[in-house]
């Protein structure tokens, strides 16, 4: 079979979309199923729809032209602010876009009109993390002047922390934005449906027990895909973790020294520590590097290590058993590293599940897609 390839189960992406999705509910707050990390594949979107989520994000336009090509049933929403220059695709694919700058929301406008449709526009407001955002004492004005635009309807506001700067989503910043959904309704009448505070990075302090306040929405796609929450990158309780496994195959074993030897200078990706001389190893080359993920956000099984890796070589150490030319290692991926496979054109994906449109007895892995 192809190697390397992504094989994703849709059964344990749809058990954590549910899982999380009823958490939540619990709390007042709705999901919005983020793609971006799934290239708009239609069946882990499927996926995310039959786990009971209404609607889905992306920050690529391309991911979600290609979602309604293929007619997913959703609510389709653009988390990255539009570029100017792609107005008229936004407003004729996306149903909300999430913006930051008036110049832009004009533009949709116009768009809009042309088009004859209703774009939806959230306001995104910066609460500390310094990526996207109005600043909170330009937020009144934003409101005004996005009320008065034809075709445009003020659907919410929102943040997004724990992105760039890592700032922790808590009772502080969240007491924020619900102060500021106050006061915008306040002054203008209740406009504000959606109270977005963000992405995974929230989960913690959203099912932590504290008050969600005015916040009624969240963002999320790690937390979905793999499982675990990005603060600290552990496990979410009852989800799971393996929906994603890249398989990547032995191309080379040898019994090597463990240290280099010649005159050392830079290697191919800049300075290197020197390993330490621990006498002969067994090590292997899985055909798999750079160019087809993160090698710095793989987990090898017990008893494989990576050494090191290059634009096309991951060198790992077998503590046991040498491994043997063909053989298939499992590597779990982080976020990073799913992100760089789902984009690769080097990595073929496997999807596996009761509705990818297979017969999954046998553990049958198909449709083999490879992407171009
Ligand atoms: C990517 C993104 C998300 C989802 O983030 P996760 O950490 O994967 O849950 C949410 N909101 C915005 C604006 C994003 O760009």
């Amino acid at each position: 079979m192809t190697a390397p390839r992504l094989e994703i189960d849709l059964d344990k992406i749809e058990h954590n979309a549910r899982t999380l999705g009823e958490r939540l509910v619990d709390r007042g707050i709705s999901v919005t199923g983020v793609t971006k990390a799934a290239l708009g594949s239609t069946q882990i979107a499927g996926a995310l729809l039959r786990g009971g989520l209404s609607s889905l994000g992306d920050s690529r336009i391309e991911n979600i032209e290609a979602m309604r090509r293929a007619a997913v049933p959703a609510t389709m929403m653009l988390l990255r602010s539009p570029m100017l220059s792609q107005a008229e695709r936004v407003v004729a694919h996306a149903d909300v876009s999430f913006n930051t700058e008036l110049e832009v929301i004009r533009e949709l406008s116009s768009a809009a009109q042309e088009a004859g449709r209703i774009h939806g526009v959230v306001l995104m407001i910066e609460l500390g993390d310094l990526r996207e955002g109005i600043m909170p004492g330009d937020l009144e004005q934003a409101v005004r002047e996005t009320l008065r635009c034809p075709n445009i309807a003020l659907r919410g506001i929102g943040t997004n922390l724990a992105c760039r700067s890592g700032v922790v989503p808590d009772a502080t910043n969240m007491g924020e934005l619900s102060a500021l959904a106050d006061s915008i309704d306040a002054t203008f009448g209740p406009v504000l449906e959606i109270v977005s505070g963000g992405n995974s990075g929230n989960l913690e302090w959203a099912l932590s027990g504290a008050h969600p306040g005015r916040v009624n929405h969240l963002r999320l796609g790690e937390s979905l895909l793999l499982g675990c929450e990005p603060l600290h990158r552990q496990p979410i309780d009852g989800l799971h973790t393996d929906a994603f496994t890249l398989m990547a195959e032995v191309i080379e074993s040898k019994r090597k020294p463990s240290r280099p030897w010649g005159k050392l200078a830079q290697s191919a990706f800049g300075e290197l520590p020197i390993p330490a001389d621990r006498g002969d190893i067994s090590q292997a080359i899985l055909a798999l590097g750079r160019q087809d993920t993160d090698p710095h956000g793989l987990q090898a099984p017990a008893g494989i290590e990576i050494l090191g890796a290059s634009s096309d070589h991951l060198v790992v150490e077998s503590a046991q058993e040498p491994l043997s030319v063909g053989d298939e290692i499992r590597l779990q991926p982080n976020y990073s590293a799913l992100v760089r496979a789902m984009t690769s054109p080097f990595v073929a994906s496997a999807v596996q599940g009761i509705h990818s449109g297979t017969p999954a007895a046998g553990g049958k892995v198909d449709p083999l897609e490879r992407r171009a």
